[in-house]
């Protein structure tokens, strides 16, 4: 059989894009070896609050993955922005051993960046890569002309082929798709310093008891420093929300509640799920309930589009918890990032979540710091509005990165804020430890009294030179454990080492079935 590889280069398990190929390809004939390169423990807590994307790769695993692509037509990579120097260094590498061999680089950092990222590799897949992989292996295997396959710019002698992209996948069409790859067969990690095969208990290790799934695809909004507001540029219609239908998709759950018996959650990942109807989601709630009967968390909630009624249905299919952006609390910066999204708007939403907090973890909110077009004022309105917003919620502190070709980086480069964008060193920078963020950090753990933070706001100390990085590196540890005990109220263990973590979500289980029985 025809065997090609798929690397997924990024820290993790769960890279949709490379799995949906994976099915694809398989689909066509094609024996598929798809390996996961893991080099960071991502569940330490060192991972947690400094990770880091080097360009190395471990020796052992390169030599290993020379000999495991040796009989591959094609060998595939995905990777995001921050472990693109990884994936050319592998390339590189395979190039070097096997020059007939084509490499092709997809994924998010070469849909963003797309010819740039074109160096190390013979071709890139722009967008949604199942149809364009399929064609370009098929065109490969038969000899014909790989210049012009529409969604990939190919490398030919000394000049770069730009092909156009064909239309997204339509609703019907992602439908007709093979379930996104959840699989065992043919799927390989990193270990250390060695490649094995992936395990049941890799996927634990990796996502505790929660699995990963994407519903809709696309966001109506284009935020200013997001992927999104480039995707929007490649075709308007990434703003659509497309999906297959909730049947198809549930099918999918079931697949994967099969393979993975001790996952206790479903963590719906979509950019924008709140933004579906109230009857998709009331009919999607009735099915997960039904059928599945495990926990859902969802991220992405754009304040906007959380209601009473769609929290309420959720909530009884099992909704535990809920992530949502806020990313500063004043209007001129939210006008920045191109958020139609007011203040008053973000309270009520929390408000409406607060009021199910009797069912529901605290809500989790993103907030974006250390924004040079921010005055010590717009900080002053973010942390006057953080005390206004209904608790109970954790807060995600984010350090703005500059990811390539945003429209937020491009001004910060035009207004010689930064001087390039963060390829090469996007690192989930930890916070700086100004006064602004260690009071900001401050709402993640605990509420002040309101007078005290009026006077610490209007204070000299909010323009001062001072550092606190080791008090704010503490509340982020505070706000971890918070959200730990919060969790396992819940009955949730994930932050625990897979054997306890399994043990205690079973025990919590039996006790409640148990209670029900009483
Ligand atoms: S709402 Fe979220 S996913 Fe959508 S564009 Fe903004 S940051 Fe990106």
């Amino acid at each position: 059989m025809r065997k090609i590889t798929l690397i997924n280069v990024d820290d993790s398990i769960g890279n949709f894009g490379i799995r949906k190929i994976a099915s694809f390809i398989r689909q066509n004939g094609y024996r598929v070896d798809q390996i996961f390169l893991v080099s960071n423990d991502t569940t330490t807590f060192k991972y947690r609050f400094q990770a880091t994307f080097g360009a190395e790769i471990d020796e052992g695993v390169k030599n290993q993955i020379l000999e495991m692509v040796k009989g591959s037509v094609c060998v595939g990579m995905s990777c995001m922005t921050n472990h693109h120097r990884r994936a050319g260094l592998l390339s590189r590498a395979i190039k070097e051993k096997y020059p007939e061999k084509k490499v092709v680089l997809g994924g998010a950092h070469a849909t963003i960046v797309q010819e740039d990222a074109i160096e190390d590799f013979d071709a890139v897949c722009v967008g949604e890569g199942e149809k364009a992989f399929l064609e370009y292996l098929q065109r490969l295997e038969m000899n014909q002309n790989v210049s012009t396959v529409k969604n990939f710019i190919v490398k030919v002698g000394d000049k770069i082929i730009k092909n156009s992209n064909r239309p997204l996948l339509s609703n019907k069409e992602l439908e007709e798709m093979p379930f996104m790859d959840y699989g065992l067969k043919d799927n390989y990690i990193q270990e250390g310093s060695k490649i094995i095969k992936f395990s049941e208990e890799h996927q634990y290790k990796y996502s505790g008891p929660h699995y990963r799934v994407m519903y809709s695809l696309g966001c109506p909004f284009r935020c200013t420093y997001c992927s999104n507001n480039i995707m929007f540029k490649i075709d308007k219609n990434y703003s659509k929300l497309r999906r297959p239908s909730v049947d198809y998709f549930i099918q999918g759950l079931l697949n994967i509640k099969k393979t993975y018996p001790d996952i206790t959650t479903f963590f719906l990942t979509d950019d924008a799920f709140f933004s579906l109807s109230t009857k998709e989601i009331q009919y999607f709630a009735e099915q997960f309930r039904n059928k599945i009967g495990l926990n859902l968390k969802i991220t992405g909630a754009i304040p906007t589009s959380i209601t009473e009624e769609k929290i309420h249905v959720l909530i009884g299919a099992g909704l535990k918890h809920v992530r949502m952006g806020i990313q500063s609390g004043n209007p001129r910066t939210l006008d920045l990032y191109g958020r139609k999204i007011s203040p008053p708007r973000m309270i009520k939403a929390m408000d409406t979540l607060s009021k199910f907090k009797k069912y529901l973890i605290p809500t989790e909110c993103d907030i974006i710091l250390d924004n040079p077009f921010e005055t010590s004022d717009d900080l002053k309105e973010t942390i006057l509005f953080l005390d206004k917003l209904p608790r109970p919620y954790f807060l995600n502190t984010f350090s703005l990165e500059y990811l390539p070709k945003t429209s937020l980086t491009k001004k910060a480069i035009d207004e010689k804020y930064v001087e390039s964008d963060s390829r090469n060193d996007l690192l989930c920078k930890f916070p700086k430890g100004t006064f602004p963020n260690l009071l900001i950090s401050l709402y993640g753990v605990f509420k002040m009294p309101s007078f005290v933070i009026k006077y610490l706001v209007n204070s000299k100390i909010m323009n001062s030179d001072m550092q606190f990085t080791a008090l704010i590196k503490m509340l982020k540890f505070f706000n971890f454990s918070k959200r730990a005990f919060y969790f396992s109220l819940h009955g949730d263990f994930y932050f625990l080492t897979p054997k306890y973590c399994k043990m205690l979500n079973r025990l919590h289980y039996l006790g409640r079935k148990a209670i029900k029985k009483l």
